[in-house]
C-alpha cells in the first residue's frame, strides 16, 4: 500500500552495480506532494494547499573521472551521458533526462561550477500521476549536484520551477518544486504563489488522506495545460479593460469578478470563474483545518472538483466516477482529483474507522466500470529534500 522503504543502501548497490565501481555515493531525497486543494491557482499567482509526501525520489551521486555527468534512471532503466563543458549549452531531447539537464544548467546559469559525476536515480513518486514525480526528480538533482553547497530553499525551488518551464517546457507553476523543497511532517503547506512565502497548517488527525491512482493519464494533458495557461491570460486581459490595474486573476476578488464576469468571453470566463474560487476555497479550507472542521473540509473538497469537471473542464471520466463513487461512501468526507488533470490521482478525507471499507468499495467499483484495478496511497506528511 504505502511505496516500498527504500534504504539508502539499496541504491547504493546499484549505484555501484550499475557504473562498475566501488565508489561510495552520497545520497540525497526529495518527496513527492499531493494537492490537498488549490488547482490551477499557482501559475494566477493565488493560493496552494500541498502536503510532501513520504514518497521521494533519491538520488545517489559520486564525484568521476571521466568528465561527463552520467545520469542512470532505474525506473526507466535509462542512461544519459553528457559532458559537462557541454551544460550550457544542451538542448532539450524530449525526454526524462532534460529534468535533470535543466536542472544542471540552471546550476551552471547561477554560477555553480558542476564537476563530473555519476548519478544514479530511484523514485517511489508514481510518473504522470499528479503526485508530482517530475519536482522530486529536479528537487533531488539540484540538491545532489549542490552536493554541501549553499543555496536558498527558495532559490533551490525556483530553478527547478525554472528548469521545467524553461528546459523541459511545461509553463508550470511554483507549486510543485515549493512542495517538495519546504515540505513538513505533520501539516500542510499554504503557499501564497505571489509572495512566495508560507504557513504551516496541521491536519486534523482523526481523518486519513488516501491519494487513489485511476492508472489513466490521458495524452490531451501537456497541450491542455498550456490552453488553461492562455485562457487565463486571456480572461485577464478582458478584465484590464474594466479594471487596468489587475495583473492576475489572483487581483480579482469574487465580488468584483461577480460584478464584470458579463464582459469576460465564455471560455476564459469559466477558467476565472475556477481559478477565482479555488483561490477562496484554499482560504477556506486553511481555516476549515485549523477549526477540525471535516466536513467543511469535505464540502470544499467537492465543490473543488465540480469546479474542475464543469468550469475548468480538467476531469476524465474515470476520475470522476472515482470522486462520485467515494462520496457515496460511509465515512468519506471529500474527495476531488488532485494534480495538473486528465487523469492521475483523486484525494479523499477518509474517517480512519472506514479506511479499509472505502478501499473495498473503491476497488470493486472501478474494477466493474473499467477493468482497471486503482493504487492508493496513505498520504503522511513528510519533511523536504535534503541528503539522506
Ligand atoms: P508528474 O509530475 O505528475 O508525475 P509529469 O508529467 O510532470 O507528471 O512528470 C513525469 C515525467 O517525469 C516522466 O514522464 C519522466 O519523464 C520524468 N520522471 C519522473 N520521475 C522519473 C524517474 N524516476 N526517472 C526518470 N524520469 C522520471
Ligand atoms: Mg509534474
Amino acid at each position: 500500500m504505502s511505496a516500498l522503504a527504500i534504504v539508502p543502501g539499496e541504491i547504493i548497490n546499484l549505484f555501484q552495480e550499475h557504473f562498475r565501481t566501488g565508489a561510495t555515493p552520497v545520497v540525497y531525497r526529495a518527496p513527492g506532494r499531493v494537492n490537498l486543494i488549490g488547482e490551477h491557482t499557482d501559475y494566477n499567482l493565488g493560493y496552494v494547499f500541498p502536503i510532501a509526501l513520504d514518497m521521494a525520489c533519491y538520488v545517489a551521486i559520486a564525484p568521476a573521472q571521466h568528465g561527463k555527468l552520467r545520469i542512470y534512471s532505474r525506473d526507466v532503466n535509462d542512461e544519459f551521458a553528457l559532458d559537462v563543458r557541454e551544460i550550457q549549452a544542451a538542448m532539450p531531447q524530449k525526454k526524462w533526462h532534460d529534468y535533470v539537464v535543466g536542472v544542471a544548467r540552471e546550476l551552471v546559469s547561477v554560477g555553480m561550477t558542476i564537476e563530473a559525476a555519476d548519478i544514479c536515480i530511484i523514485s517511489q513518486v508514481p510518473a504522470g500521476s499528479g503526485l508530482s514525480s517530475s519536482a522530486a526528480l529536479e528537487i533531488s538533482t539540484a540538491v545532489a549536484l549542490l552536493g554541501g553547497r549553499n543555496m536558498k530553499p527558495l532559490d533551490i525551488a525556483l530553478l527547478g520551477q525554472r528548469a521545467e518551464s524553461g528546459f523541459v517546457g511545461m509553463p508550470c507553476g511554483i507549486m510543485d518544486q515549493y512542495a517538495s523543497v519546504f515540505g513538513h511532517a505533520g501539516a500542510a503547506i499554504q503557499i501564497d504563489c505571489r509572495s512566495l512565502e508560507h504557513e504551516y497548517v496541521e491536519i486534523p488527525e482523526d481523518v486519513r488522506i488516501f491519494a487513489v491512482n485511476s492508472m489513466v493519464k490521458h495524452e490531451l494533458g501537456t497541450s491542455a495545460y498550456r490552453d488553461r495557461v492562455a485562457e487565463c491570460q486571456a480572461a485577464v486581459a478582458a478584465i484590464q479593460e474594466i479594471e487596468p490595474e489587475v495583473r492576475s486573476l489572483r487581483d480579482v476578488p469574487l465580488a468584483l469578478f461577480a460584478r464584470i464576469q458579463e464582459s469576460v468571453p465564455l471560455t476564459p470566463r469559466k477558467r476565472a470563474r475556477h481559478v477565482i474560487s479555488e483561490t477562496q476555497r484554499v482560504l477556506d479550507f486553511a481555516a476549515a483545518a485549523r477549526a477540525n472542521d471535516l466536513r467543511e473540509m469535505g464540502r470544499l473538497f467537492i465543490a473543488s472538483h465540480r469546479s474542475m469537471q464543469y468550469d475548468y473542464e480538467i476531469t476524465s471520466e474515470e476520475i470522476d466516477f472515482l470522486v462520485d463513487t467515494a462520496i457515496k461512501v460511509p465515512g468519506i468526507y471529500g474527495a476531488r482529483m488532485t494534480g495538473g488533470g486528465f487523469g492521475g490521482c483523486t484525494v479523499n478525507l477518509v474517517a480512519p474507522e472506514s479506511a479499509s471499507s472505502f478501499r473495498q468499495a473503491l476497488t470493486t467499483a472501478y474494477e466493474e466500470r473499467f477493468h482497471i484495478t486503482p493504487a492508493f496511497y496513505d498520504c503522511k506528511p513528510a519533511e523536504g529534500a535534503g541528503p539522506v
